[in-house]
């Protein structure tokens, strides 16, 4: 376990390697037994949750009484996370946070009064009891991301889908806004897989979700529905933005030619669109979707229907 401290621009390295007496130093070390009922009794109550932002909010009331600070900040860049309480101030105290070598994020507290070297001793203490909590939320929210992302395309998964979808419709209502989605099939995919085999065929679906994310917005999501079906979800667009995505996508796609050994590979898709009605939940809105996808391969695939 080790922290970095950087107070308003000094650095005090506390160096380690999983070892508290390094993480400590010998002073401290010492001092070390009288403190270490509080740390255990934080880390204790840190170790009932393992949601990220639960952890900090938790550590920085428990610390607050005897290292009094305005605005905490935390960064984990691994999966982008930035949370910050209150409001940032002009004297800092900062610490890159590890366990043996792996990063844990940068900690920073900060406040208009300089942070005396007893607090800072005292928060060189306190914060032991952040790492392993804070370790085990981040292992944790890593493996329920990973539980949600599809390993070939990168994108969500079903299951992502349903989450990103319910509060997509509850937001709609809330805020009485439209919600479109579109459901897209590859057409004949099977004859692709038979004829180039199913290498071939992973990387055109790998290429098709590549040119259909850059065709839609940032806020829209893209999610990996079944095998050669993704279902997109459009906040705040009406049929008629709905029905323009689809014509851009079923364009691209068209266009989009594969080379692989020396063969040029095309495909197309199918489109089905819908867009919220005050009436719906999931099941009803997707099967809508679902329905003008059905209505736009019979009608001869690589094109788009709409069921209202
Ligand atoms: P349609 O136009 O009616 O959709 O015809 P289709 O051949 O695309 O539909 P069908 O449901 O008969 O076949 C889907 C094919 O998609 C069969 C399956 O092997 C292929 N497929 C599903 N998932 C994957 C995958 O992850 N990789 C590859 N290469 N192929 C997949
Ligand atoms: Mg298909
Ligand atoms: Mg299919």
């Amino acid at each position: 376990m080790s922290s970095i401290p950087q107070t308003d621009n000094k650095i005090r390295p506390v160096k380690s390697n999983g070892n508290l007496a390094a993480a400590l130093g010998p002073e401290q070390f010492a001092a070390f037994p009288q403190k270490s009922d509080r740390i255990l009794q934080i880390a204790g109550l840190l170790q009932t949750t393992l949601n990220v932002e639960e952890i900090l909010t938790q550590f920085g009331n428990e610390i607050q009484s005897s290292v009094p600070h305005e605005h905490l900040n935390y960064v984990y860049e691994k999966t982008n996370l930035n949370f910050v309480i209150g409001k940032r101030a002009r004297h800092s105290c900062t610490y890159q946070l590890s366990i043996n070598n792996s990063q844990l994020g940068i900690l920073s507290l900060t406040r208009h009064k300089k942070f005396t070297e007893s607090e800072i001793k005292e928060l060189e203490y306190l914060i032991c009891a952040i790492h392993y909590p804070l370790r085990n939320a981040l292992l944790y929210q890593e493996a329920v991301n990973a539980a949600h992302k599809d390993p070939l395309t990168g994108i969500g998964n079903r299951a992502a889908m349903s989450t990103t979808l319910h509060r997509e419709i509850e937001l709609a209502f809330r805020h009485n806004r439209s919600l479109g989605v579109i459901m897209m099939d590859v057409d004949h995919f099977k004859n692709v897989n038979d004829k180039f085999g199913h290498s071939t065929g992973d990387f055109l679906l790998q290429s098709l979700v590549e040119c259909a994310e850059k065709s839609v917005r940032i806020s829209d999501r893209m999610f990996r529905y079944g095998g050669e079906e993704f279902v997109i979800v459009l906040p705040e667009t009406d049929e008629t933005g709905v029905l323009r995505l689809a014509k851009r996508i079923r364009r691209r796609v068209e266009k989009l030619e594969s080379i692989i050994d020396k063969q040029t590979i095309a495909i197309t898709v199918s489109l089905g669109i819908t867009t919220l009605h005050p009436s719906d939940d999931e099941k009803t809105f997707l099967g809508r979707a679902d329905e003008a996808l059905y209505r736009a391969k019979r009608d001869g695939r690589n094109c788009i229907r709409i069921v209202n």
